[in-house]
């Protein structure tokens, strides 16, 4: 059985008291975390999830609400004195931006011994690589400038929009798949996201089961609407099962 927890279902500012976009998989392999947003980490121990359990983390794109977290969850699993490897994948620029950040929240940072091994893998629209011995593939996302290289992945079962503005990327992305985890903004069309108007006319968008997060308030007050039509509206801590 695998299992997709919620931890960070808001839109990046808050809406109805949401975390950033933050989720755990776990399947027979382990665990990897899909998205870091601010507060990532203590959302996870709130949830009684152990960060040390995580082989990899997967950004979607290098916007705050979604890679915010990093260093916390880097340098506490160096207080937490982890030995095995950590490995991040996401855009062409994730390593750099997160030195940068590093060094902006706590001076230096970057330099800093961690003890143990971090590793980064380039994940870019078409690519199909092994990330922590699962096989992820990489498609673009209709988010920001197409050089900034956000994604939508799958990985295995289970597809995951990042954030993006409809695009048919979408649909090949998540065609198959046991569970789709979309982004859902707003109720109406919205430049770089996607909203519940264009979900809705083109359900199931090839997906057995989709799970709807980064939503802004109005769509939380739409959730009878949404769940009237099978869509899962998540909130922080929503879990879901679903055999592979
Ligand atoms: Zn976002």
């Amino acid at each position: 059985m695998n299992t997709l927890t919620v931890l960070g279902s808001g839109d990046p500012f808050g809406a109805g008291g949401r975390g950033q976009s933050c989720a755990l998989y776990q399947d027979a392999q382990g665990a990897l975390l899909l998205d870091c947003g601010g507060g990532a980490l203590a959302a996870l121990k709130r949830h009684g999830l152990d960060p040390a359990q995580i082989d990899a983390v997967l950004i979607s794109h290098l916007h705050g609400d979604h890679f915010a977290g990093l260093p916390f969850l880097v340098l506490e699993q160096r207080l937490a004195k982890r030995t095995r490897p950590l490995v991040l994948a996401g855009p062409p620029d994730l390593a750099a931006r997160l030195s940068k950040l590093l060094d902006a929240l706590y001076e230096g940072a970057s330099k800093k011994v961690l003890g143990y091994p971090l590793s980064f893998v380039v994940l870019q629209p078409g690519s199909a690589l092994t990330v922590a011995g699962r096989l992820v593939r990489a498609f673009a996302a209709s988010h920001m400038h197409p050089a900034a290289g956000a994604l939508s992945l799958r990985i295995g079962p289970l597809a995951w929009s990042g954030d993006t503005a409809w695009s048919p990327e979408l649909l090949s992305c998540a065609e198959g798949s046991v569970l789709l985890l979309c982004e859902c903004t707003s109720l109406e069309p919205l430049a770089d996201h996607l909203s519940w108007s264009e979900i809705r006319t083109r359900l199931p968008l090839g997906a057995r089961r989709i799970v709807l997060t980064h939503a802004g308030a109005e769509v939380r007050n739409a959730r009878a609407e949404i769940e009237a039509n099978g869509v899962l509206l998540s909130d922080d801590g929503t879990s879901i099962d679903f055999e592979p």
